[in-house]
């Protein structure tokens, strides 16, 4: 059987992806996953794109999963639409209020929404592509010098560290964008510079347990500071390492994506690694050695999902980018297991402790896939993160369980009806992946079910079975 890559690719989608015929190539270099970006384009290009996945997902027996990320209260630069050349040492005003923008001739005056100044530090423009320093500022006004060349574009995301974050998470624009994810059936909602845990429970108290799920992303000091609360509201977590990279010293970014990865890994929840994994593949058809290290360092740190940003959004090589991504984790993913041994995990509930005696069992016969056949996934959920060789074929009856499973290492997940006893849930489970030439004569299968009991209790099974 070929190899099986178990690292999930997400795909930002943009207008470089607009067609069905780029996304289709996508999804067959390995693309499992679908990011729109809140931050950038009108309704008809969502539009747009939500028709070619709904169009495709019809045709697979796996659809591909909708991520929405939300713009979030992010700071936006208005420069009045113009591309302004910045030399180093030029000095640039900033201003809250657009009125003043000018751009006729330096010192150029260019706008910010941010609630006000900091009296000193720094204004990072486009994740510390271009950097300023505040010379003399007032609450609506800052006057800044330049620290190096560069394009700064309108609308292009800024931060400034030091002016802190106190308006609400969600802004009136965020809010609308989840409703209209909602109906239009996303997997995911991404909710950009999450800061707290009550963060995570606002909006689940708005998405009122409809069928979709919270991605935080972390990228901010603040967040980092809440962690452990917002890992265990979250469904998912990102390392949003463009703004993360700005608001934290640069240099302690790896260290902190160790961290994030870890508790995530600890806690059974998927995380994503995302930004600038490829970026200079936007321009060229071969990535850095540098990047390719990174991506690979991500899954062996433990990363459920790679994410492409602006490789799949605006670049020239969309399709080759996600084909790299998937000949790198096919590489990696042979040492992953060597690296992570997780059993020495403390166990304390039924899902983790068969789990892990499954996780072992595939480990000792070297089996050639695992079978979960779940209402809910929980065991599944808790075995991904051994990181054992085997995929993990989830059978589900609900299809939001298969979708929600889509971001876990190595679990691939079918909305199956598999109901009845015991005995007909395994035969036909097997049945599906030896039709489906997931599973052949001579394999070995270890397989691990969840079922009520008649009395109202619950039977988790695990069997090893040589088919
Ligand atoms: C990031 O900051 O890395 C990120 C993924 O968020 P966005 O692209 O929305 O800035």
């Amino acid at each position: 059987m070929p190899e099986i890559r178990k690292t999930k690719i997400i795909c930002t989608l943009g207008p470089a992806s607009d067609s069905r015929e780029v996304i289709g190539k996508m999804i067959s270099a390995g693309m499992d996953a679908a990011r729109l970006n809140f931050s950038h384009g009108g309704p008809e290009e969502k539009e747009n794109r939500l028709n070619i996945l709904s169009a495709i997902n019809k045709a697979r027996d796996r659809p591909i999963s909708i991520i929405s990320d939300l713009k979030g209260p992010e700071i936006r630069i208005g420069t009045g639409k113009q591309d302004l050349e910045i030399k180093i040492s030029d000095k640039i005003n900033f201003t809250l209020n657009e009125k003043e923008i000018q751009t006729k001739k330096k010192p150029y005056t260019v706008s910010v929404n941010v609630e006000k100044f900091p009296k000193s530090g720094q204004v990072m423009v486009e994740d510390g592509l271009l950097e300023f320093e505040i010379v003399k500022s007032t609450k609506t006004r800052a006057e800044c010098i330049a620290k190096n060349n560069g394009l700064l574009k309108h609308n292009k995301g800024v931060n400034i560290p030091q002016a802190g974050h106190t308006g609400p998470t969600f802004t009136e624009k965020d809010w609308k964008d989840i409703e209209y994810s909602v109906k239009n059936n996303v997997d995911f909602i991404a909710a950009s510079f999450v800061r707290t845990g009550k963060d995570v429970l606002e909006l689940k108290d708005f998405l009122n347990r409809k069928d979709v799920q919270i991605i935080s992303k972390i990228e901010c000091q603040e967040a980092l500071d809440n962690l452990p609360d917002i890992v265990k509201l979250s469904d998912c977590i990102m390392v949003a390492r463009g703004d993360l990279g700005v608001d934290i010293p640069i240099e302690t970014l790896p260290s902190t994506q160790y961290h994030i990865v870890k508790k995530c890994n600890d806690l059974g929840k998927p995380v994503i690694v995302a930004t600038q994994m490829l970026n200079s593949m936007i321009e060229n058809p071969r990535p850095t050695r540098a990047e390719v290290t990174d991506v690979a360092n991500a899954i062996y740190m433990g990363a459920d999902c790679v994410m492409l940003s602006g490789e799949t959004a605006t670049g020239k090589y969309p399709v080759e980018s996600v084909s790299m991504m998937t000949r790198i984790a096919l590489s990696i993913e042979k040492e992953v297991r060597n690296r992570i041994n997780r059993y020495e995990i403390k166990q304390d509930d039924i899902y983790g402790i068969v789990g892990k005696a499954v996780a072992m069992s595939a480990d000792s016969v070297k089996a050639d896939a695992i079978v979960s056949l779940t209402n809910r996934g929980e065991t599944a959920k808790m075995l991904s993160r051994y990181r054992v060789q085997s995929p993990i074929y989830v059978l589900t009856p609900k299809p939001e369980v298969c979708r929600f499973l889509s971001l876990y290492w190595g679990i691939f997940a079918y909305t199956v009806p598999v109901v009845g006893n015991v005995n007909d849930i395994t035969e036909k489970g097997v049945s599906f992946l030896e039709e489906k030439k997931k599973v052949g004569k001579g394999d070995n299968v270890v397989i691990t079910a969840n079922l009520p009991t008649a009395n109202g209790g619950q039977r988790n099974i695990a069997e090893i079975r040589k088919i």
